[in-house]
C-alpha cells in the first residue's frame, strides 16, 4: 500500500489522469482507508476546480510539508 507522503507526490498525476491503473488502484485503496488523505483530495480537487488548473507547482513545498505534518498527527500510518 502507499505511505501517504507517496499520496501527496502522486496526487497530480492522479487527478491529471496520467497515472497507470495499477498504481491508481493502489493510490484509490489507501485513499478509501485514510481519512487524512481522503481529505487532502478533495482539498486538491477545490483547488483545482476554482483555479482551473492543475500544476505540480501550486503545490509549494510549504504546502507539501504542512499536509504532511498534519498526517503525521492523524498517525493512520505505521
Ligand atoms: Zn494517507
Amino acid at each position: 500500500l502507499l505511505t501517504c507522503q507517496e499520496i501527496v507526490n502522486l496526487v497530480t498525476e492522479y487527478l491529471e489522469d496520467s497515472m497507470n491503473p495499477q498504481l491508481r488502484v493502489s493510490f484509490e485503496k489507501h485513499v478509501t482507508i485514510c481519512p487524512a488523505c481522503r481529505a487532502f483530495l478533495s482539498q486538491m480537487r477545490e483547488t483545482i476546480r476554482i483555479s482551473g488548473q492543475i500544476r505540480s507547482e501550486s503545490l509549494s513545498p510549504q504546502t507539501r510539508d504542512a499536509l504532511l505534518e498534519t498526517f503525521r498527527d492523524w498517525n493512520f500510518e505505521a
